[in-house]
């Protein structure tokens, strides 16, 4: 990896230089109720709009890569003949601003949708033409991406920016971020600046304050399939789907067809689905696999935390927090494998 320095007012040029193509980054997107604002990630115009001290964002950058809903293919029938409709390419966005653990997440995506023997052709043009920018982050409460080993980067993204004073430190992982760089007024960092950059990396680790245990996880998960704690929190579920919806490594999905009642067309939609909604399971004929919500929250966490790691060696879970921060039974990720560890839920719930 290179290091390099520029100064902190050369940011807006590098977004200038960017803005050549669309560029995605954090916003101000709402203000809670408790007077908290809320971020999110959205189109940007304008360097003043992006606000890169974001703490979290309600949803992921995910969805540039893998939208919520889209068309897969479209058909029109002209007589005995039929043809297929042009989709035009998506187009190359600037991500301005990820941090680590939404970097992470793409990188495990990286590993379904790009990988032999079913590569997801649409994610992985968008994959390869986006330029993405990290940006450093302080973390929340709600973190646990040390615990999952994605609180850093390591590769996934283009560069990677840390403040540092009145200058950015920067890790510069591919050979276009270089080239475009070089347009900033970079420089080499001094000895002195390569030690407080490692200060500050250690100081971001003694800030994180939830941490969830993951050594024996999946033999922890094995022999606890039948425990009661699944019930508890299956009884508090909704399941709504808001955590698989805000979530940036949740990538299951629906396909739905579309005729035209004249039969003069049709498409295939696909839609980014939930295992913890109802009807995930259910086949042709009306069985549902699983009909109770015990059962379907219990699957995400397997699918997170037992499967994807005998597949990949890791898990499908970069530690974000935002299923928890969302979901309306305060059901997280920390708590559900504090239980199964204890093998009873604490009810930390106040209101
Ligand atoms: S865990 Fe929470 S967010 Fe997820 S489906 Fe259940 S109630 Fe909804
Ligand atoms: S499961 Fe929750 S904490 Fe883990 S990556 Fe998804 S939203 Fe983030």
């Amino acid at each position: 990896m290179i290091f390099r320095v520029f100064p902190g007012r050369d940011l807006a040029l590098l977004f200038d230089i960017m803005a050549v193509n669309p560029i995605v980054g954090p916003v101000t997107a709402a203000r809670a109720a408790d007077g908290k604002t809320l971020y999110d990630f959205a189109m940007v115009t304008d360097f003043a709009e992006l606000c890169l001290d974001f703490d979290q964002t309600i949803h992921s950058p995910k969805n540039y890569f893998l939208p919520y809903r889209e068309q897969t293919c479209a058909f029109t029938v002209h007589g005995q003949t039929w043809q297929e409709e042009n989709t035009p390419p998506d187009p190359a966005l600037v991500l301005f601003g990820m941090h680590a653990c939404d970097i992470n997440a793409l990188n495990k995506l990286d590993k379904v949708l790009t990988a032999a023997p079913y590569p997801d052709l649409a994610y992985q043009f968008r994959r390869r033409q986006m330029f993405i920018i990290g940006h450093a982050c302080q973390p929340t409460p709600a973190c646990f991406c040390r615990s999952m080993g994605a609180d850093y980067v390591r590769h996934g993204c283009d560069l990677f920016l840390t403040p540092m004073g009145d200058d950015y430190f920067v890790e510069i992982m591919t050979s276009r971020a270089f080239h475009i760089l070089e347009n900033l007024h970079v420089r080499e960092p001094r000895p002195q600046e390569l030690r407080h950059f490692e200060a500050l990396a250690n100081e971001r680790q003694s800030l994180f304050t939830t941490r969830v245990e993951t050594a024996d996880l999946t033999k922890i998960l094995d022999l606890e399939f039948d425990s009661s704690v699944w019930k508890v929190w299956g009884e508090r579920c909704l399941s709504c789907g808001t955590c698989a919806q805000v979530c940036p490594t949740c990538y299951c999905y629906g396909i739905e067809e579309q005729v035209d009642m004249d039969l003069s067309g049709a498409a295939k939609i696909r839609q980014l689905y939930s295992c913890n909604l109802l009807d995930f399971a259910q086949v042709a004929g009306g069985h549902n696999f699983r009909p109770e919500s015990r059962t379907r929250l219990k699957y995400r966490y397997y699918h997170k935390h037992r499967g994807f790691v005998e597949a990949f060696e890791e898990a499908l879970c970069v530690g974000c927090g935002r299923c928890g921060t969302n979901c309306l039974a305060d059901i997280t990720v920390p708590a559900v494998i504090a239980s199964v560890r204890q093998g009873e839920v604490e009810d930390e719930r106040t209101g």
